[in-house]
């Protein structure tokens, strides 16, 4: 399981600086005793493994009458930042529609220190998606990095999948490790067939119905998989998932481009999408070649290093290299390109960056000024360049 904190626009502007990001969060409704509730939600309702003594806000019951599929979404620009806020999906939740997360470089390339710089320099430049998951920092990071993990959570059988178990024990896990009394989105990172999907939708409402989490996606789950659980949701007026998070650049564009769209038109769930530069490959500071330094060369990403050393992943940093020209004409980078590339289909809630320090996040955030530069011509010339745009099955 994979876990997101969203800080509303308000939070963004009123916290100060010294409890942004690092401090606890404040509960929705708390202070005026509204909706709040110091049980943690343990499902026999008495004391239990998880999290505890903590305030934690009871979700409303949101059925799934709580998603509007009517009218555009409003996009706005944060204040004193060039922010852009969407609609995760057709939930309420406004995302900031560039987020960071914390998959390779914080859990093994960076200081903390440096980590926590990252955040607060993000934070302030109107990010307020941060999305980590316990496999990425291994629970190392300062508190507004959430760590959970269910599908691979341990060796035992009942430590992966989507059990009912698992949802919530890892959760509970998550919190406990995080010191929080909940977060707000909980992804379901992957797709369990071993898992009733009634059984996945029911413990992803519980955990919200008890506070623990306020929304909940998939990850890499399949369309129809992602249609099931709606269906399953609107059948036992359970709460169905708001986003899913998939991988979506320059070279990977079919199940974003295809498949979610339709989904958020007729069942309002959003994308939100990982690896803009494919895992760090579009960008030309590595002139076409990977370096020693690359993630690849991690003990556990043998894989990433294999993949761009394929057929396919020379070929990929060769178009990368193409794509040069275009970018200079809009006056940007690569990346900043490819970026804002990812950021122009409505149905695309957030775009999750990683960094390795704060040039490459400013220079990332910079992606916001290229998007409006992208006109349709300039996307016709993009996608004749790359030769992959992926046809609809319709
Ligand atoms: P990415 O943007 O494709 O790659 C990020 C890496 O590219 C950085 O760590 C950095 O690595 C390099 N980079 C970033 N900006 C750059 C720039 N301006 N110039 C040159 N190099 C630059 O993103 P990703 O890390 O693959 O994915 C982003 C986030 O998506 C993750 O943190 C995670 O939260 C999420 N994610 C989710 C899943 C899932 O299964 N749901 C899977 C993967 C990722 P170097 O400095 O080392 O080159």
């Amino acid at each position: 399981m994979q876990v997101s904190i969203a800080c509303t626009e308000q939070n963004l502007r009123s916290r100060s600086s010294e409890d942004r990001l690092c401090g606890p969060r404040p509960v929705p409704g708390g202070g005026n005793g509204s909706g709040v509730t110091s049980s943690h939600g343990n499902p026999s309702g008495g004391g239990g493994p998880g999290p505890k003594a903590r305030a934690v806000p009871v979700a409303r019951p949101l059925g799934p009458a709580a998603v509007t599929l009517s009218g555009p979404l409003r996009e706005s620009t944060g204040r004193g930042t060039s922010m852009k806020y969407r609609n995760l999906g057709k939930s309420g939740l406004r995302v900031s529609c560039l987020g960071l997360g914390t998959w390779v470089t914080f859990g093994s390339q960076i200081t903390d220190e440096t980590a926590e710089n990252l955040m607060t320099v993000a934070y302030e430049h109107g990010v307020n998606l941060f999305d980590t998951a316990e496999v990425y920092a291994a629970g190392k990071r300062s508190s507004y990095i959430i760590t959970t993990k269910i599908f691979w959570g341990g060796q035992a059988e009942t430590e992966r999948g989507l059990s009912r178990k698992h949802i919530i024990e890892g959760l509970w896990g998550s919190l406990e490790r995080l010191q929080l009394g909940y977060v707000d989105i909980v992804f379901a990172n992957r797709s369990d067939p071993n898992s009733p999907m009634e059984e996945i939708v029911r413990a992803m409402t519980f955990v919200i119905n008890q506070g623990l989490a306020l929304y909940w996606g998939t990850s890499r789950w399949g369309a129809a998989e992602i249609m099931e659980a709606y269906s399953v949701a609107r059948q036992f007026n359970l709460i169905p998932p708001a986003c899913e998070q998939a991988e979506y650049h320059l070279f990977q564009r079919d199940k974003v481009e295809t498949q979610l769209p339709e989904l958020y038109h007729k069942i309002g769930v959003g994308s939100v999408t990982w690896s803009p530069l494919a895992c760090g490959v579009i960008t030309t500071q590595h002139e076409g070649r990977i370096p020693e330094t690359y993630r690849g060369t991690i003990k556990g990403y043998q894989w990433l290093k294999d993949k761009v050393q394929s057929e396919d992943g020379k070929k990929q940093q060769a178009k990368v290299m193409d794509l040069l020209p275009i970018a200079h004409q809009l006056g940007c980078t690569v990346a900043q390109l490819s970026i804002a590339w990812c950021l122009r289909s409505e149905a695309v809630s957030s775009v999750l960056l990683e960094v390795s320090n704060t040039e490459q996040l400013m220079e990332n955030l910079g992606a916001l000024q290229v998007l409006s530069q992208l006109t349709p011509q300039k996307v016709l010339e993009i996608n004749g360049l790359l030769g992959n745009k992926p046809h609809s099955k319709k």
